[in-house]
Parts: C-alpha cells; sequence; structure tokens
C-alpha cells in the first residue's frame, strides 16, 4: 500500500500534533496507520503483539507447511521509518471513554484525541459443552503452534501404538468456511507427507478426517458449483464431507452430533465462527451489532461518538443493502484506510463520508493444487488456475519482501510434490505447550 512521502517531524511539532491511538496491529489496524503515516498528527499503535500476523496463512502453520516467522512481521519494522508512528506492545484492558484515555495491561495509560479500535474477533463456540475446552480454534499464531504440535504428537503416538496394535486416527474439522475446507485439506496432506516422506507406519484406513457444518453445503458464501467442487476436491484427498450436522458436545476425545452419534477424535479442530464478544470491541460503550461487533456509522465512527472509531473484524459496518460487511481481511484493510481519511477529514473541520467496499472477491484453496475463487462480478475460478490466483493475491497481500519470498519458494517446492515444512514439535517436554 503506498504511504505518503516521509516527513520530518521534530519532538516539539510532533507533541503539538493531535494523537490518534489505534488499538491492533491486524490488517486493519496497519491500514489506518500506514495512511496516516507522515500526516500531521501523532498516531501509537498498540497490539499485545509485537508482530502483524497474516491469519489467512494460519492453517499452512498448523499444518506443518510453513513456520510461524513467514506468517509474521514485527509491526515496528513496519512503521520504522515514519517519525510520527509510535508502537506500543501492551494489551489494552480498557476504555474509558469519558476521560478519552486507554488503559494498558501494566496499568499504564495512554490519553488519545481519536481512537481506532482494530482488535479482530476471535472464536466462537457458540456456548456448545465442552468446545472451549477441548477443541482446538485456530485464530492466532500461538494457536497455530500449538495446533501444529497436537497433530504431529499424534501421528507420533499413532505410529508408537501401530507396532502393537493398530490405533484409529480420526481428526475432526468442524466448519466448512474456507479455513475449514483449507485446513482439513492441508490435513490430509500433511498425513500422506508424513507416512511417505518420514517412515512413519500408520495403517492408512485408521487414519479419518471429517469435515462437518450445520449448513447444507459447504463455503456457502460461494456459488453452488465451487461448494461442490471443493467437495468433490476434499474427498480425492480421503476427507470425509458430512454437512448439515449439528454439533452438540465435546469431550476430551470425542464428539457428540445432534442426532445422538458420538465418535472417538484424536483432535477436535475447530472453525465455525467468530465473534467479537469478550474482545475490547465489545466492551466498548454503545449498541452491538451482530456477533457482537462495535455498530459503527456508515463513516465507521461509534454511533454514539464523535472521537472513537472501529473498523475490521471488530466492527459492524452497514453496507448500502442494509446489512452489514463481512469479516474479511479486504474489508479490514479498506475500512482501516477509509477511517485513517475521514480522522484527517474531521481534524481539518471537513464532513465525513460513508465506506463503499470495493469488493474483490473471495478464494480458498483445497490442498496443494486446488483452489476456487468467486469472483468480484460473481464468476468461479478453480482448478489449477484458481490455486494460482490465490497464490498471487496471498503473495502480494503479505507483509515483508523475506516472508514473500520465503512462502512462494515453499509453494513452488511443495507444488512439485517435495518434502516441505519441517515437521517439528516445538514445545516445552514438560508441559507439551
Ligand atoms: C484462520 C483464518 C483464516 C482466514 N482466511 C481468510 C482469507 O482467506 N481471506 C480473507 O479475506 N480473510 C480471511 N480471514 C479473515 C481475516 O483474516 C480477517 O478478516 C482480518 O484479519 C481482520 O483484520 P483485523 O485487523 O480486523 O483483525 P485481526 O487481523 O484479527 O487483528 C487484530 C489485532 O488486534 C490485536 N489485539 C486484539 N485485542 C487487543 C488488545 N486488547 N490490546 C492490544 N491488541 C489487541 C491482535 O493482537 C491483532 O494483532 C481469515 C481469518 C482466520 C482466523
Amino acid at each position: 500500500m503506498a504511504t505518503s512521502p516521509r516527513v520530518e517531524f521534530s519532538a516539539q511539532e510532533l507533541a503539538a500534533l493531535p494523537h490518534v491511538v489505534v488499538v491492533g496491529g491486524g490488517f486493519a489496524g496497519l491500514a489506518t496507520a500506514r495512511k496516516l503515516a507522515n500526516k500531521p498528527v501523532r498516531v501509537t499503535v498498540i497490539d499485545r503483539h509485537n508482530f502483524h500476523t497474516f491469519l489467512p496463512l494460519l492453517y499452512q502453520v498448523a499444518t506443518a507447511g510453513l513456520e510461524p516467522a513467514d506468517v509474521a512481521y514485527p509491526i515496528r519494522t513496519i512503521f520504522g521509518h515514519a517519525t510520527n508512528i509510535r508502537v506500543r506492545h501492551a494489551r489494552v484492558t480498557r476504555v474509558d471513554q469519558e476521560r478519552n484515555v486507554v488503559v494498558l495491561d501494566d496499568g499504564g495509560e495512554i490519553a488519545y484525541d481519536h481512537l481506532v479500535v482494530a482488535t479482530g474477533a476471535t472464536a466462537s463456540f457458540f456456548e456448545i459443552p465442552g468446545a472451549a475446552d477441548y477443541s482446538m480454534p485456530l485464530y492466532s499464531l500461538a494457536d497455530a503452534r500449538r495446533l501444529r504440535n497436537r497433530l504431529l504428537r499424534a501421528i507420533e503416538e499413532a505410529d508408537v501404538a501401530e507396532s502393537s496394535s493398530p490405533v484409529a486416527l480420526h481428526f475432526v474439522v468442524v466448519g466448512g468456511g474456507p479455513t475449514g475446507v483449507e485446513t482439513a485439506g492441508a490435513l490430509s496432506e500433511l498425513i500422506a507427507i508424513a507416512i511417505k516422506r518420514d517412515g512413519l507406519r500408520l495403517d492408512t484406513s485408521q487414519v479419518r478426517i471429517r469435515l462437518v457444518d450445520l449448513a447444507p453445503r459447504l463455503l456457502t458464501a460461494f456459488p453452488e458449483s465451487a461448494s461442490r467442487y471443493a467437495e468433490k476436491e476434499l474427498e480425492k484427498l480421503g476427507v470425509v464431507v458430512e454437512c448439515g450436522r449439528s454439533v452438540v458436545e465435546v469431550e476430551e476425545r470425542a464428539i457428540r452430533f445432534a442426532d445422538g452419534e458420538r465418535i472417538e477424535a484424536t483432535v477436535v479442530i475447530w472453525a465455525a465462527g467468530i465473534t467479537a464478544r469478550g474482545t475490547l470491541a465489545h466492551d466498548l460503550e454503545g449498541p452491538r451489532g451482530p456477533g457482537a461487533r462495535a455498530l459503527v456509522g456508515p463513516d465507521l465512527r461509534l454511533v454514539e461518538s464523535a472521537n472513537v472509531w472501529s473498523v475490521g473484524d471488530a466492527a459492524a459496518m452497514p453496507d448500502a443493502q442494509r446489512s452489514f460487511y463481512p469479516q474479511l481481511a479486504p474489508v479490514a484493510i479498506q475500512s482501516g484506510a477509509h477511517c485513517a481519511t475521514q480522522i484527517l477529514r474531521v481534524l481539518s473541520g471537513e464532513a465525513t463520508t460513508a465506506f463503499h467496499y470495493r469488493d474483490k472477491g473471495i478464494m480458498a484453496t483445497i490442498g496443494r493444487r486446488a483452489a476456487v475463487a468467486k469472483l468480484a462480478h460473481g464468476g468461479v475460478i478453480r482448478g489449477s488456475a484458481g490455486w494460482f490466483a490465490w497464490l498471487a493475491l496471498h503473495l502480494w497481500y503479505l507483509v515483508g519482501f523475506r516472508n514473500r519470498l520465503r512462502v512462494m519458494i515453499n509453494w513452488t517446492w511443495r507444488y512439485f510434490d517435495w518434502p516441505s515444512g519441517p515437521r517439528l514439535i516445538v514445545a516445552d517436554a514438560e508441559t507439551a505447550e
């Protein structure tokens, strides 16, 4: 994303500028701060991690295709060039909208003139008993690393047991959206590669990956032809797709469905939905929108505030059809940039304008060589062409030249069926975390 020419601000000049605090260094927060770089405002970006995470590729970290460092980038490095941007590594615990301050986890406070809440969302377990305790969500780099360790450990255990008696290796992925589809496909490939290259003695007839969803088909945001294609490709990879199934309970090593079936499950992966409940955005003053998101007006300001804004997954942003924009990376990027422009307009006494998302389409991969992409005008690309489109787009948005290069080499390697991604269990031997 283009930024304005570099402007050197002296400490004195900076102190006199209005202070914009951006909470969250995800797609939305970064886009906001980038647009404010070198503009006459003082910006503080606060994130509980000192890195930005490229969430769309987490499933590849979880299935040992990529390394954590491939999908994360230090936030400080991104803004190192901009003298009007400071980065603070801290968690914001509360916003005091009366006093215009954010409260940090170390008890410190930071005052703002304008606040942008871009804190994203988190996994929603829909209050299904046991789901939060026993299933594994995929919403952060730590989640991805934990899931990878659990999957690799399960494979190791099965290999040991194999020498005495065959052991079932049942993985259940809950959620048939892009994350569930991508994870199920990549998991199947992980197991195939591990058997082929790592000498594991698994009885493949005992390995089962199920992808379950309440909806009547996979990828409901895509046209039906794309859902059928995804299902066929997953079945080729050995994934059992079960739509129209409702999960009612998750146990430590089992899952139960509404129809009464209970199956043993080595690992349950949760990719069923997201919510802003439990995040900073949910605790802001004012009404909520769907998914417990902070309800904002057309210019992205909280409906009852003059100087608090919310963007990306954290915000319920109204569209022209009286609905709300979806929680997607391009929506987050565009809303962040729009919000920055509106703050500058307010500061220069101009009227704000409404946010309109320019639809860039949506995509999902199914394994190493197939993908579906729904284009903005409704057309669908699939197969290798879809996969190359997916690859190009993700490389484009990935932050950092070295990350792009590493990921590109890795994917090229994988495409030609060579082993890739060291299958390392990086965890404390005592705690397994
Ligand atoms: C596994 C997965 C796969 C996805 N795949 C796709 C895809 O293929 N295509 C697509 O378009 N979208 C995809 N998405 C959705 C997309 O990633 C999100 O829409 C996008 O990340 C939203 O950006 P954001 O900046 O609003 O939130 P996030 O990217 O979640 O960033 C929020 C940031 O806020 C920080 N934060 C949160 N709370 C605090 C706090 N209290 N104090 C300080 N910092 C805080 C977090 O650390 C994080 O850095 C995927 C999401 C997931 C989880």
